[in-house]
C-alpha cells in the first residue's frame, strides 16, 4: 500500500480549497483499505475519509491524517438480484447509470447529488423527499480492527446524519432496488435534474447545503435570502445568489473565507429569526464553527 504525502485537498474538493493532507492512501481492495487503517493506528494518525469531497471542508493549513480515498474494486458497482452492492467510493452517478441499465429504479433521487454511496451513507444524503436510509440494506463497515456488516439500524441513519464515528469507513453498500423501466428511470432523472438547475447553482463550485434544514421552520436557504444574504462575499468565497444556502467559490476563495461566511450567517439567522442554524457540511483539519453564533 503506498502512503503519498502532502497531496493537496483542493483537488478533492468540490469547492476546491483544502491544504495538502499528511498522508494519504488510495486502497484498491478492502485488504488494503485495512492495511491503510493499520499504518494509521499504528502511527496514531487520525483516519478521514474523502469521497468526492462534495459536501467537505478541509484546513487551509492542512490535515494532520491520513486521509484515504477508496478506488478499485472499493469504487464499483454490481447488479445483484433486486438490488446493488456498490463500493464506498462508488460514484452516485456510477451506481445509477448500472442501476437503471438493469431495470431497478429507487435511486433516480440521487442523480443530482454529486457524492458516492459511502459518503450518502455517512451523511445519509437525499433530495426530494427520499434519502439512503430507504434503500440501504447493510453496509460494510471497516476499521483498524478489520471490517463488519452493519445492518440499517445499526447505522442509525436520520436527517444528514449517522451514527458512523470518526475513521469507520464505508468500504461496501447493499442498496434494495426495485424493477422498473429504464425508460421511466430517466425521465425522473431528466425531470428531476431540470428542477435543479432551476433552483441551485449547479455550474459552480459548491459543497452543497451549507447548513440542515430544521422541521417547523422556514428552510436554511430562504432565511438567510431574507436576511439579505445573497451575494453576500468574504474573500474569494460568495453566498449563492441563486441559493442562499450555497457558497461559491467566486475564485480564490479559502476554507477560511467559507467559515467566516457560515459564522456570519449564523449570526444574521440568530439575530434575525432567533434560529440556531446547523452545519450539514462536513469540517476536518482544525476546522470549527463554534456552538453559538458569535
Ligand atoms: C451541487 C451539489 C448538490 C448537492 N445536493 C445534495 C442533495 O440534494 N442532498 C444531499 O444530501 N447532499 C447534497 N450535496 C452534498 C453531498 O453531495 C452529499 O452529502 C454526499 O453524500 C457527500 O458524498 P461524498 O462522497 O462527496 O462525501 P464527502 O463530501 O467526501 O464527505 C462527506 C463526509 O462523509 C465522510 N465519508 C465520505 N465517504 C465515506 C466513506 N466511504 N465511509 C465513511 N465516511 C465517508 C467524509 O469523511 C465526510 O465526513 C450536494 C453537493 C453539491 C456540491
Amino acid at each position: 500500500m503506498n502512503i503519498e504525502t502532502a497531496v493537496p485537498l483542493a483537488k478533492m474538493t468540490t469547492i476546491g480549497t483544502g491544504g495538502p493532507a499528511k498522508a494519504f492512501a488510495r486502497p484498491r481492495s478492502l485488504d488494503e483499505l485495512e492495511e491503510a487503517l493499520r499504518f494509521a493506528a499504528d502511527g496514531g494518525l487520525a483516519v478521514v475519509v474523502v469521497g468526492l469531497g462534495s459536501n467537505l471542508l478541509a484546513a487551509d493549513d492542512g490535515v494532520e491524517a491520513l486521509v484515504v480515498r477508496l478506488e478499485g474494486e472499493l469504487a464499483e458497482v454490481e447488479v445483484e438480484g433486486a438490488g446493488v452492492v456498490a463500493g464506498g467510493g462508488a460514484t452516485n452517478a456510477v451506481c445509477l447509470h448500472r442501476a437503471r441499465d438493469a431495470g431497478l429504479g429507487g435511486f433516480e433521487f440521487a442523480c443530482a447529488i454529486p457524492g458516492t454511496v459511502g459518503g450518502g451513507v455517512k451523511m445519509n444524503a437525499g433530495a426530494y423527499g427520499r434519502d439512503w436510509s430507504e434503500l440501504v440494506a447493510r453496509a460494510l463497515v471497516a476499521t483498524a480492527d478489520g471490517a463488519e456488516w452493519r445492518a440499517l439500524s445499526e447505522l442509525e441513519l436520520s436527517y444528514r446524519s449517522s451514527a458512523l464515528r470518526p475513521g469507520e469507513v464505508v468500504a461496501r453498500v447493499e442498496l434494495r432496488l426495485e424493477p422498473r423501466p429504464r425508460d421511466a428511470i430517466r425521465a425522473t432523472v431528466a425531470e428531476l435534474i431540470a428542477q435543479r438547475k432551476a433552483t441551485q447553482p449547479t455550474n459552480k463550485r459548491t459543497f452543497g447545503s451549507v447548513f440542515k434544514n430544521s422541521p417547523g421552520e422556514i428552510g436554511a436557504g430562504r432565511m438567510l435570502e431574507l436576511c439579505g444574504l445573497k451575494g453576500y462575499r468574504i474573500g474569494g468565497a460568495v453566498i449563492s445568489p441563486k441559493h442562499a444556502n450555497f457558497i461559491e467559490n467566486a475564485g480564490g476563495a479559502t476554507s477560511g473565507d467559507c467559515i467566516a461566511l457560515m459564522v456570519e450567517a449564523r449570526r444574521r439567522a440568530l439575530e434575525q429569526f432567533g434560529a440556531l442554524l446547523e452545519r450539514e457540511v462536513a469540517l476536518v483539519g482544525g476546522l470549527d464553527l463554534p456552538d453559538q453564533p458569535t
